[in-house]
């Protein structure tokens, strides 16, 4: 571990900068990102942020958005950022696993690994850790290492708040999670008189859908939910033929799982899906119900409590079969 005072000294002078984040990358992901992407270029930087894979078109729009390089189509570039870079900066996420490839590269490098995250159980693999399961967002994160550890609040420009917002927005599902607590609506308004325009930036993430993915949304919810009463969830289920019949794109089945948790009186609910090369997992829940237990011990996953993912080893049949024999096992959380 290097001190605070260690790393505003490397921080000092222009340094080659990576920034990383988690694979399938959601607005926290992209707006932290993104957001120290704003804030280490003003200060003389040379920076990139390399995602795992690509990430939703409803992101399409963040500044320097172009100039990110996503490792599935530009590896080589990748390898060589990561092999130069003195500093890598990790954000939303603490194990090397959920960056695919990219993990094994950065763990073999020397450069300073700064980990900026709100995940529970963080791997030993940084340098730096800024880190607190409380916060909302891992842009919230992001806003208090430059204000409070690097003590540079003059440069939160516009470009810097209108990335963090985004984050923050985002991950605190619109301010409503617990965890947006009287902080963080400090913390956005502060963005806000700063020049992140909330308005603009809600219609670009949440009123910006393809025609596709509204339809696919309503079969979805038509044809495909399934309320299970007697433990009080509900589930959605998709296969890979239905991806390919709605013409299903990176990100348009982000947030489909809280249509079924929206429903009364349930407390878990659950969006499984058959991808190309693996069976993925969605969870959601309200209260003190852990949905992240469920997808650490039964499915090579985890998350917040709240919100969490995995994956399965068999196939989608026999996840959904699987899903559902756990539930007894919670019976009685979910039925509190
Ligand atoms: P989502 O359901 O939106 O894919 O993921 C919700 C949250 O669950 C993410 O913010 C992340 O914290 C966690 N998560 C999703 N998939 C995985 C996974 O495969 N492994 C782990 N450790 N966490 C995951
Ligand atoms: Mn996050």
């Amino acid at each position: 571990m290097i001190s605070k005072s260690d790393l505003k000294a490397l921080l000092a002078t222009p340094q080659k900068i990576v920034i990383t984040t988690h694979h399938k990358p959601d607005g926290d992901a992209m707006g932290s990102s993104l957001g120290l992407y704003c804030y280490l270029i003003q200060k003389g930087h040379h920076v990139t942020v390399i995602t795992p894979t690509d990430y939703p078109d409803f992101l399409h729009w963040m500044p320097y958005h172009t100039s990110v390089v996503i490792y599935t189509e530009e590896q080589a570039k990748a390898q060589q950022l990561v092999a130069e870079a003195a500093l890598i900066f990790c954000l939303d996420f603490n194990t090397l696993s959920r960056i695919n490839e990219l993990g094994e590269c950065i763990r073999n490098t020397d450069a300073v690994k700064v980990m900026i995250d709100h995940h529970l159980d963080p791997e030993d693999f940084d340098d730096f850790r800024h880190w607190d399961i409380n916060a909302c967002a891992a842009a919230q994160l992001v806003y208090d290492f430059i204000v409070n550890v690097l003590e540079d609040e003059s440069y939160v420009n516009k470009e810097v708040a209108t990335c963090l917002y985004t984050g923050i927005m985002t991950d605190s599902g619109s301010f409503r999670f617990p965890s947006a607590t009287s902080d963080v609506y400090r913390i956005a308004a502060c963005l806000i008189d700063k020049g992140a325009e909330h308005w603009r930036i809600h219609q670009l993430v949440y009123d910006n859908s393809s025609e596709n993915r509204i339809r696919f949304l309503g079969h979805c919810l038509s044809h495909k939910l399934e309320i299970l009463r007697d433990f009080n969830t509900a589930l959605i289920t998709v296969d890979k033929d239905e991806l390919v019949k709605f013409d299903v794109q990176t990100g348009d089945t982000e947030g489909i799982v809280n249509y079924a948790l929206s429903i009364n009186g349930i407390k878990l609910a659950a969006f499984i899906v058959e991808r190309k090369d693996k069976v993925k997992l969605s969870l959601r829940s309200t209260g003190d119900f852990p949905a992240n237990e469920i997808c650490k011990k039964y499915f090579n996953g985890g998350g917040h409590r709240n919100a969490a993912g995995g994956q399965s080893d068999t196939n989608f049949e026999d996840t959904i079969q699987q899903f559902k024999a756990i539930l007894p096992e919670y019976k009685v959380q979910l039925l509190q």
